[in-house]
């Protein structure tokens, strides 16, 4: 019967049928991909005479790209690298969000 009624009331009412479908359609779902977005690694300033904790966040894109940061105290810079381990799987395996 709905069928009929989209026939009928073409072409004006066409996207107002379309829109109702979707609207009802069991099949339709929305996928949110559970991943992490940031990591925070823990770092010791590499300089005697300071020595701070710094907390460092990095984006995947970061990550990757990682070689050092600002000491938060002294403000000079430590060479550093993140270790795979400290990032999640879903990063090292260089793909895209995995549904889970
Ligand atoms: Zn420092």
């Amino acid at each position: 019967m709905a069928f009929l009624v989209c026939i009928y009331n073409l072409p004006a009412a066409s996207g107002r049928c379309e829109k109702a479908k979707l609207k009802t359609d069991p099949k339709t779902k929305f996928f949110f991909p559970r991943s992490t977005l940031l990591v925070e690694i823990e770092r010791r300033c590499s300089f005697p005479d300071c020595r701070a904790k710094n907390l460092v966040g990095l984006t995947r894109d970061e990550a990757i790209e990682y070689r050092g940061f600002d000491c938060t105290a002294c403000e000079r810079w430590n060479d550093d690298k993140v270790e795979g381990r400290e990032l999640p799987d879903s990063w090292i395996a260089g793909e895209e969000p995995r549904p889970n």
